[in-house]
């Protein structure tokens, strides 16, 4: 089976064909990185903009470099939620007109539930149940994956996100945009136990995180004009995989019956971050898996493969876009915290 896959939640304008033998047979990525660095974060209408310009030509692209016909496809699966509304409206209604042209289904998929997979589409031998670390840019979570749409979450952040914090702490310390990555290559020249950065939630008996303050103990560090710029970086990022670590060792004391770790979303294209929770998988006698770092950050294949999970699936094509759209509808509330 053939799923084509439509990713427009962000920044990333992306599109994909992805079969059931796990292929990638063509992918299409248009970063928005340069339209938004001015203003050093996206812009909704910006990026809205961006998709509506470059999504046609992208799909048209990538059945021509393909070869395929769109009526070769099983299915059309377009990310419905959660993100910006205007991009997700964007990719939406466009896999909606081409399902309604050529009666192939529409699968919408949840952008978190691409994230979510994401490890199976590059892994076969991943299997249910799995422990799941989903860090991205909105997002800080820690999920028991029991099946497709078996989502059951034990933690999330009470402020912000992980790649949040990477792109907060970029802006402070000058060193662009997008910041996740510019924080990695600066932290590769810093002592990472150079700067004292606080641990926020550590020591905890529940598993949630919070950013906010070790976002602040940042910006005071790079204010007092004692520390290098690289020792921030590196003290920073090292005080965040302690903070993922810590809460990781909590969620997993109540996850009976799973011996597999894996880590999705932006952040997990992190090498250190990578590195420490590989460790803890070691320590903790589980299998690890981390998807490539290109399946990590936003990408139309983890779309296209959400689709070949729930094929046989399909969605009324009146089926709306969602700002908000958790993984896991019954998870309580936590302090006034997103879900
Ligand atoms: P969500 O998936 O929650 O809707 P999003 O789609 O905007 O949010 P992703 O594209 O999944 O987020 O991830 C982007 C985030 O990942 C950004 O915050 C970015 O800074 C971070 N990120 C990307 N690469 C790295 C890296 N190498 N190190 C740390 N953070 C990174
Ligand atoms: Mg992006
Ligand atoms: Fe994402």
């Amino acid at each position: 089976a053939l799923v084509l896959g439509i990713e427009s939640s962000c920044d990333e304008t992306a599109v994909a064909l992805v079969d059931s033998d796990r292929r990638i047979v063509a992918q299409r990525i248009a970063s928005q990185d340069a339209e938004h660095a001015p203003f050093g974060g996206v812009v909704p209408e910006i990026a809205a903009r961006a998709h509506a310009e470059r999504l046609a030509p992208m799909i048209d692209g990538v059945l021509t470099d393909a070869n395929i016909a769109l009526t070769d496809c099983d299915a059309i699966a377009a990310t419905a939620g959660p993100g910006l509304i205007g991009g997700v409206m964007v990719g939406l209604v466009s896999a909606k007109a081409l399902a309604m042209a050529t009666d192939i289904p529409l699968i919408a998929v949840n952008h978190l539930e691409g994230h979510a997979l994401s490890p199976r589409l590059a892994d076969e031998s991943i299997d249910f149940p799995y422990a799941l670390l989903l860090v991205s840019g909105g997002h800080c979570q820690i999920l028991r994956v029991d099946g497709v749409g078996q989502y059951r979450r034990l933690a999330t952040t009470i402020d912000d996100a992980l790649g949040e914090a990477f792109d907060k702490t970029a802006k402070i310390l000058k060193l662009g945009f997008p910041g996740g990555p510019a924080v990695e290559r600066k932290a590769m020249e810093g002592n990472p136990r150079a700067v004292p950065l606080p641990r926020p939630m550590v020591g905890s008996g529940e598993p949630h995180f919070s950013f906010a303050g070790l976002k602040s103990a940042v910006l005071r560090a790079h204010e007092s004009g004692r520390y290098e710029v690289a020792d921030i970086a590196a003290s920073f990022q090292q005080a965040a995989v302690d903070c993922v670590t810590d809460r990781l060792r909590i969620a997993l004391r109540s996850m009976i019956g799973v011996d597999t770790l894996v880590v999705a979303g932006g952040v997990a294209a992190n090498a250190t971050v990578r590195g420490a929770l590989e460790k803890l998988a070691a320590d903790h006698g589980m299998r690890f898996a981390a998807p490539p770092p290109a399946l990590c950050t936003d990408n139309a294949a983890m779309i296209a493969w959400a689709g070949i999970e729930r094929l046989g699936q399909s969605d009324p094509l009146d089926i709306s876009a969602r700002p908000r759209w958790p993984l896991d509808p019954d998870a309580e509330p936590v302090r006034g915290a997103g879900v």
